[in-house]
């Protein structure tokens, strides 16, 4: 796999763990709020052969516990993607991969293969909204699999969306609330307007920390654990 960038170090990113994190190329959404558009319009200029990551990993290994993959959308990588995680798995290193779920094939494949131990999934809509709010056709089968398929595996998890205030009304949340009821954790994330995919949605808002808070103890009434950032 070619990555189209690396982080040598991360304290936010995998919960509890030190991580590197590595990015992967092209994604099959188009989210007007992306903060990684060169990724998904593929124009990342510095570009990481995997043999290079494998081998920063190596020397680091002593220093951090994980790495973890993000994009772009890593599961579009489908086999090339899970033979990198063999590898990474080979030299003792934890894995967060984070995903979209467009694709719940390669996210079953990566767990009974126990090639991952924390999936981050984006929650984007409610599913009768998803196209919409991705700005791309999307089988919404796929995404319902891959809520299904985490929420009965063991692997810890958790689902999270960004918000936009004029895209994800309080109305759409309690929609999302009931399509992931029973849910692990589920993350409310801000919208930050600089850097993005659509330069229209520079002048968007995210909701207030009163807002959020609000939110947040209404979402609580159907996850199991309900958090901002
Ligand atoms: S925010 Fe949307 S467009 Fe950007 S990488 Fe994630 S899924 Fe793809």
């Amino acid at each position: 796999m070619i990555f189209g960038g690396l982080e040598k170090t991360t304290l936010i990113d995998y919960p509890g763990k030190v991580a590197s994190l590595v990015y992967t190329i092209g994604c099959n959404f188009r989210c007007p709020f992306c903060h990684n558009p060169e990724l998904v319009d593929e124009t990342v200029e510095t570009r990481y052969p995997e043999e290079e990551i494998l081998e920063f990993l190596k020397k680091r290994r002593a220093m951090v516990d994980a790495l973890v993959i993000t994009g772009g959308e890593p599961t579009m990588h489908g086999k090339d993607l899970l033979s990198f995680m063999r590898k990474v798995k080979t030299l003792g290193i934890f894995i967060k991969l984070d995903s979209n779920g467009t694709e719940p094939g390669v996210l079953r494949k990566a767990i009974a293969e126990k090639l991952v131990d924390y999936i981050a999934m984006d929650i984007k809509a409610p599913l009768a909204k998803y196209a919409k709010t991705v700005n791309h056709p999307v089988d919404t089968e796929a995404i319902k699999k891959s809520v299904k398929l985490l929420m009965t595996s063991s692997v810890p998890y958790e689902f999270r969306t960004t918000l936009v205030k004029s895209l994800t009304t309080p109305e759409d949340l309690e929609q999302i609330g009931k399509e992931i009821e029973g849910a692990e954790k589920y993350y409310l994330q801000k919208f930050i307007s600089t850097k993005i995919l659509n330069p229209q949605f520079r002048r968007k808002t995210t909701y207030d920390d009163e807002e959020l808070e609000a939110l947040r103890v209404k979402m609580s009434k159907y996850v199991k654990f309900c958090g901002i950032r």
